[in-house]
């Protein structure tokens, strides 16, 4: 037997979703099943303005570009993050200015903008870690002087809230990412928000190739051609008819999802007698169940740990390395040390969690990790 660390979940509607798409004959994007999952997060999260894209990484190659990044501006953003957090604004010739997590959580520290903002200085990038908001009050009390955009990483962060906001609604723009290992997702695929309506239609020349093809169809516009910078970043049909098919089930998987993480944090509560630390959730935030982590004492306890369970059949994984430290950023890195990215990237362990893990798996793992510990959980 081996628990995996991830499963896709199929919500059940996928394939009739499909066989339409596929009798609509038109596969390409824009179609009926791009508007009705567009529509849906519209409705339900009362965004403004929403895309559909072919990933969280296009969205956010998409807010680059609407935030005219140029050649030596800076970009703020936390060290321990997804490589395409990053990249999007290096492919426009930006320096990134990496800085810490938080000492409790691996979110952007708020305290430590004021090291490294400065008149070069043209957008900020909130990660929200495990779908936990950063403190987005001070992130943009903290910028708000110097003209600076928020982007809003939400890849994890679906129907997750900051004061009873939806993440991805609140900075300029926000990113979702359903990769299969997202809360909801269709393999690959991503949406990208806009919250402030000055960007809604260089967003759409953006999505459709640089030309106005949407405002064509909308007969705004009677020819349509190139406008501006873009790129192909609308899915088919067949992913967005996928999608439909897992937001039919979203409130399903996601109460399912909280409530493993939920008998994690019950059943693992007592490792903090030993200075094992359970994800911590700030009073501001709300929890969508997309990962639960365990913070181990030392980067070895942590290997001892992966290898343990892997020995038990059960799959558990470390995250993020420290893009600061990376191969491709070390020398351009500003030399700042960066502890807690550090802390996060050799201690924290993720343990499997998916709509289909049973309750049985589940007290598997945690009885094991009460094994490695010689205590009983
Ligand atoms: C998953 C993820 C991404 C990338 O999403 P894709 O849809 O795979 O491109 C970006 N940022 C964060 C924080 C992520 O977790």
């Amino acid at each position: 037997m081996m628990i995996p660390f991830n499963k896709p979940h199929i919500a059940g509607n996928e394939f009739t979703y499909i066989e339409r798409a596929i009798n609509n004959g038109k596969l390409s994007g824009g179609g009926e099943f791009t508007d009705r999952v567009q529509e849906y997060f519209t409705d339900r999260f009362k965004f403004p303005k929403v895309l559909l894209t072919t990933s969280c990484t296009d969205a956010l190659e998409m807010s680059a570009i609407l935030a005219r990044i140029k050649p030596g501006d800076e970009v703020i953003m936390p060290s321990f993050t997804f490589v395409s957090t990053a990249n999007a604004f290096v492919l426009r010739g930006a320096n990134i200015r990496f800085i810490d997590s938080t000492p409790d959580h691996p979110n952007i520290d708020p305290c430590e903008i004021h090291n490294v903002i400065n008149e070069k200085t043209r957008a900020l990038v909130a990660v929200h870690y495990a779908g936990v908001a950063c403190d987005m009050d001070r992130l943009i009390e903290y910028t708000s002087e110097r003209n600076v955009l928020i982007i809003e990483d939400a890849a994890q962060a679906i129907d997750s809230y900051y004061k009873s906001r939806p993440l991805g609604g609140i900075g300029h723009f926000g990113t979702f990412s359903f990769h299969e290992t997202k809360n909801i997702g269709c393999g690959e695929g991503g949406m990208i928000v806009i919250n402030d309506e000055e960007y809604y239609k260089r967003a759409e020349i953006i999505w459709e190739k640089g030309t106005n093809r949407s405002a064509f169809f909308r007969g705004e516009v009677d020819k349509y051609g190139w406008v501006d910078v873009g790129s192909s970043f609308l899915p088919s049909e067949i992913t967005a008819s996928f999608l439909y098919a897992q937001t039919e089930k979203i409130d399903e998987i996601l109460n399912k999802r909280r409530s493993l993480w939920n008998r994690y944090q019950d059943g693992l509560m007592h490792l903090e007698d030993l200075e094992v630390s359970l994800p911590s959730m700030p009073d501001y935030a709300t929890n969508n169940g997309h990962i639960f982590y365990l913070l181990l004492r030392t980067e070895q306890e942590r290997d001892d740990l992966i290898r343990f369970l892997r020995n038990k059949g059960v799959h558990a994984v470390f995250h993020y390395q420290p893009l600061h430290k990376s191969s491709y950023y070390k020398d351009f890195h500003d030399g700042r040390e960066l502890p807690m990215a550090e802390k996060f990237a050799t201690r924290l362990v993720r343990l499997p969690l998916y709509y289909d893990l049973s309750i049985n798996e589940q007290d598997y793992i945690i009885d094991s990790i009460g094994q490695y510990f010689s205590v009983s959980l």
